[in-house]
């Protein structure tokens, strides 16, 4: 698919790392403490908010604060589990509700 971009490991385990240091920020720390979820826009407890790449690591994505927000469990699951044809579906879906 001409969607996917070839990123490789190394470059993957160097944004999980830096993404797992964005999450001990207090930038980070104040958006989840806000509870919204990024994607369905509902509420949830800090602890029950997940970061997520908005465009994947495996994608090419980075662990830029513009790319990382705070996301739902259901949200964060269905997104792994979509084609990135079907997320962008489900999203429009909720902007219609
Ligand atoms: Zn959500």
């Amino acid at each position: 698919m001409d969607m996917f971009i070839d990123v490789d490991e190394r470059q993957i385990r160097l944004e999980r790392a830096k993404a797992r240091a964005l999450r001990k920020q207090g930038w980070w720390q104040n958006k989840i403490a806000k509870g919204l979820c990024h994607y369905c826009g509902r509420t949830f407890a800090p602890k029950d908010l997940t970061l997520d790449h908005i465009v994947p690591l495996i994608r090419g994505g980075l662990s830029t604060k513009g790319n990382c927000v705070p996301a739902c469990k259901e949200c964060n699951n269905r997104k792994k589990d979509l084609l990135p044809l079907e997320w962008e579906e489900y999203l429009r879906h909720l902007e219609n509700k």
